[in-house]
């Protein structure tokens, strides 16, 4: 025994060595409105989270601009505590959060701290893995081109500007336009596709209002889709630091997924308000301003987080990031700054006017000018066959209607296209909050561009549109809708059980 534990103290003693630590400390010289300058840090790493020791004890900052003698930090905490002289700590360690299953069904700040009142996100005890908020984008070899489609449940935007898994479509438009309504149906039209796996979603609210972020969450719920959602919340009256730092936040949460080989879906509403809090904050540490009084690296700093949306190759587990950031434009205006970075940056945009909104086309898709640059290679067969020819439909109708609007008298044949035209755009609107299943968008579009609305008037397409979705989910599921479904072709045999299905529920209103 006594053996044993003078063994035991032996190695105790061998294992001491007298290590002295260095540790590199710095002196707060300048305090603003949350960023701090500090002196003496020479050593110190873009993004490296320093301790600042406080009277009020130790604050946290991000250190972001590196110059010769100085460093310019952004403080993530109650920046108030903080006076000139302060000492300051490297830590070594980048910024970082926790992920995990744990965070779905939750709401979140950009620091990884719960908004829900639902306490902890993680169990005590437990040690999460940790993903860095600013992380490598995955390279060429480890990707694959985009191949499977991400269905919005919105039939505009399904059939003629389609998003496929690991594409960065941009949600672009004025104020009050429908953007956050779109991205919000595309989370919601997750439950609806089931032939797919059900990607995790992120929505990341950059500088709204508490109120509105409250009814998002609640409207989420409502819909039962909080089983795969995640809220990132960065509400108004939280500091700009936290603005800034939420978009990263929300794909690192998404990369976790990405990686495992599952699909993920992160909404950035909106990438303008993150342009502002680091425009602001890069004043405050008086970098020199660039146009629109941006710093220079913008373009840079938005890049740099969409290039992390990806659909990755097979060796790299399959996962895909896929990436909605919204853009607000002042009176339509797409060659501002921020609008033009982002609009190169992604590949294709939602354009959405205020013009259409008003006049009750909603959503308010301005079909010319949007464009999806990967998307339709992702595209089902069976949407594929029906979207060529509405886009076709479309562009003839809206040259025949400018066209006509200086004729006076117009001949038969021409009114009837504008007409069919007009149920085109009647069966396109469709309102927020009812995503509707790709399979019956199929049949809807098969029906109205096949002139199976012909005798329908204009103003009674809505219902009978509505009528007939019904008409085929009671009686037609099984031979129509579901053949569809499982296979996201549209075969010919399934295309005339539709035809029959059609003609009858037309004979018998
Ligand atoms: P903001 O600039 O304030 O963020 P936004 O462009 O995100 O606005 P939303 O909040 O999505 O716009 O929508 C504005 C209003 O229009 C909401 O009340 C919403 O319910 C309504 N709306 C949006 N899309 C449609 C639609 N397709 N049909 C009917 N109403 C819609
Ligand atoms: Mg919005």
């Amino acid at each position: 025994m006594a053996y044993e534990i003078i063994e035991k103290l032996k190695k105790e003693i061998e294992g001491y060595r007298e290590k002295p630590e260095w540790a590199e400390v710095g002196q707060v010289t300048e305090v603003g409105d949350g960023i701090v300058k500090i002196l003496g840090l020479r050593n110190a790493v873009s993004q490296e989270i320093l301790k600042i020791d406080t009277a009020k004890g130790v604050r946290t900052a991000l250190a972001l601009n590196l110059e010769e003698e100085s460093i310019g930090a952004l403080v993530l905490d109650d920046f108030l505590a903080i006076e000139v002289g302060d000492t300051v700590k490297r830590t070594g360690e980048v910024l970082s959060i926790q992920v995990g299953e744990e965070l779905i069904g939750r709401v979140i700040d950009p620091l990884g701290n719960p908004q829900d009142g639902l306490g902890e996100v993680f169990k005590k005890g437990t040690e999460p893995k940790r993903n860095p908020l600013e992380a490598r984008a995955p390279s060429v070899l480890e990707r694959e081109s985009v191949n499977a489609p991400l269905h919005t449940g919105i039939k505009a935007i399904d059939a003629m500007i389609p998003i496929g898994r690991g594409q960065r479509e941009l949600i672009i438009g004025d104020r009050q336009t429908g953007k956050t309504a779109i991205a919000l149906d595309a989370i919601l039209n997750q439950l609806n596709d089931k032939g797919r796996r059900t990607p995790v979603c992120i929505y990341v609210a950059i500088g709204q209002k508490e109120s509105k972020i409250a009814k998002m969450v609640e409207t989420i719920k409502k819909f039962d889709a909080l089983k795969y959602t995640i809220i990132v919340s960065a509400s108004a009256s939280s500091p700009a630091s936290l603005w800034y730092l939420a978009p990263y936040t929300g794909c690192a949460i998404g990369e976790y997924f990405r990686d495992r080989g599952q699909d993920a879906l992160v909404v950035y509403d909106d990438l303008s308000k993150h342009a502002w809090a680091y425009r602001q904050i890069s004043l405050l540490l008086r970098r020199p301003p660039g146009r629109e009084a941006y710093p220079g690296d913008i373009f840079y700093l938005h890049s740099r987080l969409l290039e992390r949306s990806a659909k990755l190759s097979k060796d790299k587990g399959g996962g895909s990031l896929t990436a909605l950031p919204i853009v607000e434009t002042q009176l339509g205006d797409v060659t501002a700054y921020i609008p033009t970075n982002i609009i190169s940056i992604t590949d294709g945009q939602i354009y959405l006017e205020s013009d259409l909104f008003y006049q009750g086309q909603r959503p308010a898709l301005n079909v010319g000018i949007s464009v999806s640059r990967v998307g339709s290679a992702a595209q089902t067969k069976a949407m594929k066959k029906v979207a060529g020819k509405l886009r076709l439909a479309l562009a003839q109708f809206r040259e025949l209607q400018a066209f006509v609007q200086f004729a006076t008298d117009v001949d038969e044949a021409t009114k009837k296209k504008i007409l069919h035209g007009q149920k085109i755009n009647e069966v396109l609107k469709q309102n927020d909050l009812s995503p509707m299943p790709f399979e019956e968008e199929v049949c809807i579009l098969y029906a109205v561009l096949n002139d199976y609305f012909g005798a329908v008037g204009i103003e009674n397409v809505k219902k009978t549109e509505h009528d007939l979705t019904n008409y085929l989910k009671k009686l037609h599921d099984n031979d129509i809708l579901k053949p569809i479904r499982d296979t996201g072709d549209f075969s010919e045999s399934t295309e005339e059980k539709l035809k029959e299905a059609l003609d009858h529920f037309l004979n018998s209103k």
